[in-house]
């Protein structure tokens, strides 16, 4: 996709760190970085979402997203991680290109998701469940 910033870090058009790659993703550093070490894992292949990827290619970023954390934590020796993906505005996604996002966390890092975790109704959760199967 010729106007899409990822693209184009794929490309080499735009700079990025890039700290990984394969035959189908690459792996660049997070230019807002929620903690030190904070990337960005993306297929080659444009796809908006977690919608429209294919799940070959989103087999392929998760292994990449799990070799780039063995990765980290050799070098950087961080307390934990969140991999995370956001699906569209709601969600919080802002760059229109999938990407996984790989964080290590550290002992008392400055990041907090917007999740206050409190107990759900059982009859509403089982009547999602229902749905959904
Ligand atoms: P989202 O909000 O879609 O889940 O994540 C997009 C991520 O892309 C953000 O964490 C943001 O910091 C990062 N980002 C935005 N523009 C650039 C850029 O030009 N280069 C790099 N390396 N990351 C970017
Ligand atoms: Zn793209």
């Amino acid at each position: 996709m010729s106007d899409c910033l990822f693209c184009g870090i794929i490309a080499g058009d735009i700079p990025g760190q890039i700290i990984d790659s394969d035959e189908k993703t690459v792996a660049f550093m997070d230019i807002n970085p929620a903690t030190p070490g904070h990337a960005l894992v993306v297929p080659r292949k444009h796809a908006a979402d977690l919608i429209e990827i294919e799940p070959e290619e989103l087999e392929a970023v998760a292994t990449a997203a799990q070799r780039l954390a063995s990765r980290m934590d050799e070098v950087l020796e961080p307390a934990g991680f969140n991999l995370i993906n956001s699906c569209r505005p709601a969600a919080w996604q802002t760059v229109f290109h999938f990407h996984m996002h790989v964080i290590p966390r550290y002992e008392g890092d400055p990041l907090k998701l917007p999740w206050i975790p409190g107990p759900g109704e059982g009859d509403e959760i089982a009547a999602i469940a229902e749905k959904i199967r």
